[in-house]
């Protein structure tokens, strides 16, 4: 990733950028009803009278995404509310069959809560909090279809099956000063959220979405400029780039005596720009108002222990632990935590071999670089980790050279067999220290290279490098390079 150069650097201004994240919480039934919450069936088939809105129907809260909600909540730090209450959210919107959404306002599921962050214009080390204002329960609206059926062209479908999917809403406070940190609270927050397990995170399935409210104001100013909302970006490089151009153009705005107007406006990506949707004239009222259908949401301490025992350890506490128990750098930590289950799986190999430091290297460089290569995942690989854990120790003692080792990673992959079995396959192989077979090789190198030998005679004696390898190329990788060096020195000293 290259940081964006931020397009307040240089200018009299700071940028004030807030940023609210729906989640999908990974319930199998809905917030509501007990319809499924399957992505990808028959438009309008995973529907019931409750999540269509009918009269009388009545909702019955899934207990399940109260559990995600709160288990997604504490991991981002926030305080659980006792008692919280949920909301009618009125609107008219076609996707919306009840004319309101059932959401939380005044009195939220949790609140205060933080993000850590790289902080953006100091130094490589420093730590910023970004606080979460709230995390809150609510449904989700349907989905509007422009395209893939006949009538596309002069038509909207309408897919109630995401209606009264649970989704939990993510506000952040204000304290998001470069496109850079909101990129990286981002980064953070869908990686904490898939840590709790509560959501996959998929934004080209729309379970995770983001909105960003973003203000400039001079530097010296207290008192916050008139903000733009960026809707429905995609993604967060996106999100980034969004910020970076509508940052720019406030700024140009103010400068050249201009007012911003508070208004909703879309990123377009292959423009690199953003449009206006709607003014603050066409802003929704609400008139939220409690839910009379449903009672208010009790979690009590007892249900909030329980719920608690599932928080896994986070990423940010677990790169300091596998710092500190492997002897692995922060880099190392960084990449291995990339996700919990390969963070898991390095683990397991790091506990079994005889030196982590070593499997965490073999992971990155020889086992990482292969699984791209092949554009798969690491469940996927056919070198398991306990793979890695043995390869890594039969290079500890020494039985098989690093160039061995790759030859043997390459089998495995070729084959689709884990190292223990390539390694069976190939007759466990060994990398030669008998002396007198590489002393014979070296002859016969030295031999046939009287150029070399010459000049390493005249003084040139970074040659022997040339020797070493040679030999190598000779005994087919077999040969140990400690050893080789160790004759060839005396032969030539
Ligand atoms: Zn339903």
């Amino acid at each position: 990733m290259t940081p964006a150069v931020s397009s307040v650097a240089g200018t009299k201004f700071e940028a004030v950028i807030g940023l609210e994240v729906h989640v999908q919480l990974l319930t199998t039934t809905k917030i509501f009803c007990s319809c499924s919450t399957q992505f990808g069936a028959v438009p309008n088939t995973n529907v019931c009278p409750v999540c269509l809105g009918m009269p009388g129907a009545l909702p019955v809260l899934n207990r399940k995404a109260v559990e995600f909600a709160v288990l997604a909540a504490m991991a981002l730090g926030c305080a659980i509310r006792k008692t919280s209450i949920f909301a009618r959210k009125n609107y008219f919107y076609p996707d919306l069959p009840k004319g309101y959404q059932i959401s939380q306002y005044d009195k939220p599921l949790a609140e205060r809560g933080f993000i850590e962050v790289a902080a953006g214009e100091s130094s490589a080390t420093a730590r910023k909090k970004i606080g979460i204002t709230r995390v809150h329960l609510e449904e989700d609206a349907g989905k509007s279809l422009h395209e893939g059926f006949p009538d596309a062209a002069h038509k909207t479908a309408i897919d109630l099956n995401r209606t009264g999917v649970p989704l939990i809403e993510i506000v952040s406070e204000p304290d998001i000063s470069t496109p850079d940190e909101a990129y990286e609270y981002l980064t953070r927050l869908k990686e904490i959220i898939l840590y709790t397990g509560v959501s996959d995170c998929n934004m080209e399935e729309g379970s995770l979405r983001c909105d960003a409210n973003v203000s400039v104001r001079p530097r010296e100013q207290k008192e916050l400029g008139t903000k733009a909302e960026i809707k429905n970006v995609n993604s967060f490089r996106f999100i980034r780039e969004a910020l970076e151009y509508e940052i720019g153009r406030q700024i140009e705005v103010v400068e050249s005596g201009g007012k911003i107007v508070q208004e909703t406006r879309l990123y377009n990506a292959a423009e690199g720009r953003t449009y206006s949707m709607r003014s603050k004239e066409q802003a929704h009222d609400y008139r939220y108002f409690p839910e009379p259908d449903l009672l208010p949401l009790v979690v009590n301490e007892s249900w909030k222990a329980e719920i608690a025992r599932a928080l896994p350890e986070l990423p940010e506490a677990r790169r300091a632990r596998m710092v500190r128990d492997y002897g692995i750098t922060e880099y190392d930590a960084q990449v291995l935590t990339a996700s919990k289950s390969l963070a898991d799986r390095f683990e397991s190999a790091a506990k079994k071999a005889k030196n982590p430091k070593r499997v965490a290297n073999l992971v990155q460089g020889e086992l990482m670089g292969r699984l791209k290569a092949r554009g798969i995942e690491i469940e996927q690989s056919p070198i398991s980790m306990e793979g890695v854990a043995a390869s890594a120790d039969l290079v500890e003692a020494g039985t098989i050279s690093g160039k061995m080792l790759k030859d043997l990673y390459d089998l495995g992959f070729e084959r689709g067999k884990d190292f223990p079995v390539v390694y069976e396959e190939e007759g466990r192989p060994q990398q030669s220290s008998d002396t007198s077979a590489l002393e014979k090789m070296i002859d016969e190198v030295l031999n046939a290279n009287p150029k070399q030998l010459e000049q390493y005679r005249a003084g040139k004696t970074t040659m022997i490098g040339f020797f070493v390898g040679q030999v190598m190329k000779a005994s087919k990788g077999q040969a140990n390079p400690q050893v080789v060096n160790e004759l060839l020195a005396k032969k030539l000293g």
